[in-house]
């Protein structure tokens, strides 16, 4: 996978060419080399030996504190020591100011060797990111670079037990907290009620303190909740509350852990019901106020904007971890298949029942398998990164190339989060069979990827969801000015393709694709009735990501095709291969899902409940 890593970021994207910018001017390719090895050692000696181990020994709680096995402690004190949690933010916030390509990059190698050890960082990363970007200057002080330091902790409370695809149903209420609310230094002052589902990393002992970001609605001057997104505020609910500088005071905060949820997978990170203001934990309520005490981040009713800010890098962030699920597996099927004598190999003679056996990587079926794997873990890398050096290209290129990247993002990001979703899944899939009965036991890794990554295509926006935002919103806002952008830089590398031997043929399918994906986006939406055109979503998205791939896996071998370095000469091979293999057995598929997009196909719209 290094190989792979080195040569995607350095031969395909040219990640060296960032130095050029100010912003990351201190760095270099070797800056970034060393980045790279440390992440690879941590995950390789404190995450990955440890992986099995968060599986079994499920998170437990005692009914006063959750107990986690102490090499997760270890794990997290080896990653908040790397300096990672802080990686991409500015030197003057203790970061390390390194490009979004490189710091996913450098957290790929932990989602490879625990993704469920590497959950507590994403989310405190990502909490505290967004409080620089929505925070006030004492709320980055006090509670951003505490994270960042990896003192505290945090998470990120959306879904709630009736609310998780349809976050406009939100029932926590959040009301104002004495006259003095307003002028508190760590932010306006709220007192909150209500339950949080699901969240992530919402109860444990690693650090001090949890910092809770929450959406709640603050209720109208008739005592009303308003109806949709619009009434979401953002607060910062601390599980112990401090003061302005940063000191705990003392008092715990009426976050109360109403219970652990028991996953199939992703088990070394504690998911938990949360109850906010249940008056488990009174605090401050001698003048009789009772709720969890939070301070409002941003305007009123701006919760869910902020909450979005952070969005596309989540979202690619968690195609990524499942991307690396994919290797896993393929990487340890792959080790098997290379080991497990089974079989003869067919000869034109029929088989010889005293030849010995062969390795099972000999027949052609396991080779069929493997190279499943490899054209969805080496593609959807492709995918993640590409993605998050536009988000570097968002943030520091020029502004046209700011512009672009904006547009590019915006139909990619669904596809990023949901390709590697389902298709690093089926990868997993293939690995168990590939190990044959024994994949399917608890004595081989395998089984755990598959478990850990089924949770990707639910959590960050469920697939159908992924789908409705792609085909509702994304390809047609802006008069659809994001699939022109798209469409235009998938023509440009089949045009290149067409220019070199042996690349002609997968060029010309590329732009047959291309023509296929606008047809049938036209044909959705036809009548203009987005009841006809949503009801085949997850078809749309489907094809949508299988012509991206197949977009990037021709021009990733085209440039190992056109560079002349050692390492993309050794490459080459299995490169070319893993294009051949995505234009001969994946991008066919497209017929069959564009085909009810286009006719609109009206079976599950109008089946009738009751008829099943
Ligand atoms: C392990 C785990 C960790 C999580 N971590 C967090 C966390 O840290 N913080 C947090 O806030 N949340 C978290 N979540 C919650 C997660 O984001 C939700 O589970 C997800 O948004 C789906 O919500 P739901 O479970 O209520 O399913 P529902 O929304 O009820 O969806 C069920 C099914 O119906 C479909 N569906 C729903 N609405 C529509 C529609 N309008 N059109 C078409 N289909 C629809 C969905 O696609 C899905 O297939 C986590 C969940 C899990 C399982």
């Amino acid at each position: 996978m290094r190989q792979t890593l080195d040569f995607l970021l350095n031969e395909w994207l040219h990640v060296a060419t960032l130095n050029e910018r100010p912003r990351f001017a201190d760095h270099s390719a070797e800056t970034f080399a060393s980045v790279l090895d440390t992440c690879e050692r941590i995950a390789r000696d404190k995450f990955a030996p440890f992986n099995r181990l968060a599986d079994t020994q499920e998170p437990t709680f005692d009914g006063d504190k959750v107990h986690l096995p102490s090499a997760t402690h270890a794990a997290m004190a080896a990653y908040v020591d790397s300096g990672m949690l802080a990686a991409a933010q500015d030197y003057d916030h203790g970061g390390m100011q390194l490009p979004c390509v490189i710091e996913m990059a450098a957290n790929a190698f932990f989602s490879k060797a625990s993704v469920a050890l590497g959950g507590y960082a994403m989310l405190t990363s990502g909490n505290a990111s967004l409080l620089m970007a929505h925070g006030t200057a004492v709320q980055r002080e006090v509670f951003a670079k505490n994270e960042f330091a990896g003192r505290w902790f945090g998470t990120m409370c959306l879904s709630e037990p009736q609310a998780g695809s349809s976050l406009s149903d939100v029932a926590t209420r959040a009301v104002p907290d004495g006259d003095d609310q307003a002028s508190d230094p760590l932010g306006p002052r709220y007192r909150l009620r209500g339950n949080k589902m699901w969240i992530s990393g919402g109860e444990h002992e690693l650090t001090e303190n949890i910092i809770h970001l929450v959406l709640a609605k603050i209720p109208g001057p008739d005592g009303k909740l308003v109806a949709g997104t619009r009434g979401i505020s953002l607060f910062i609910v601390p599980k112990w509350l401090v003061n302005e500088q940063a000191e705990l005071t003392g008092e715990r905060n009426d976050v109360a852990l109403a219970g652990l949820n028991h996953k199939l997978g992703y088990r070394g990170t504690t998911n938990t019901l949360l109850n906010f203001g249940e008056g488990k934990f009174p605090v401050r309520s001698s003048n009789g106020a009772a709720g969890a005490i939070g301070y409002l981040v941003g305007q009123p009713g701006q919760g869910l904007r902020a909450m979005f800010h952070m969005m596309n890098e989540a979202r690619i962030g968690v195609g990524l971890g499942a991307v690396m699920l994919g290797y896993a597996g393929y990487e340890a099927s792959l080790d098997y298949a290379r080991q497990r004598p089974q079989g003869r190999s067919i000869k034109p003679q029929g088989k010889d029942a005293a030849a010995p056996q062969v390795p099972i990587i000999e027949h052609a079926d396991v080779k069929r398998m493997l190279l499943a794997q490899k054209s969805y873990a080496e593609g959807g890398l492709a995918l993640a990164l590409y993605c998050a050096r536009l988000v570097d290209e968002q943030h520091t290129g020029d502004k046209a190339a700011a512009i672009e990247a904006t547009l590019l993002l915006e139909v990619l990001t669904p596809i990023a989060k949901s390709w590697p979703s389902e298709w690093c899944l089926e990868a997993n899939s293939l690995a168990i069979q590939v190990l044959g009965g024994y994949g399917y036991t608890r004595d081989f890794p395998v089984e755990q990827y598959w478990r850990d990554n089924r949770l990707n295509m639910i959590h960050e926006g469920t697939h159908g969801i992924q789908a409705l935002d792609l085909l509702g919103r994304k390809v047609v806002m802006d008069g659809g000015a994001g699939l022109k952008l798209l469409a235009a830089r998938i023509s440009i590398t089949a045009q290149a393709a067409g220019q070199v031997a042996g690349l002609a043929e997968p060029g010309n399918a590329l732009a047959e694709a291309l023509q296929k994906l606008g047809a049938a986006t036209k044909a959705a939406w036809a009548t203009g009735v987005p009841e006809e055109a949503l009801a085949n979503a997850t078809p749309y998205l489907q094809a949508f990501g299988h012509v991206v791939l197949a977009w990037l896996w021709l021009d990733v071998a085209l440039a190992a095709t056109n560079s002349q370095s050692a390492a993309a000469q050794s490459l080459k091979p299995g490169k070319l291969a893993g294009m051949r293999y995505f234009y001969a057995y994946e991008l066919p598929k497209i017929d069959a899902w564009l085909g009810v997009v286009s006719r609109r196909e009206a079976l599950c719209r109008e089946m009738r409940a009751e008829d099943f």
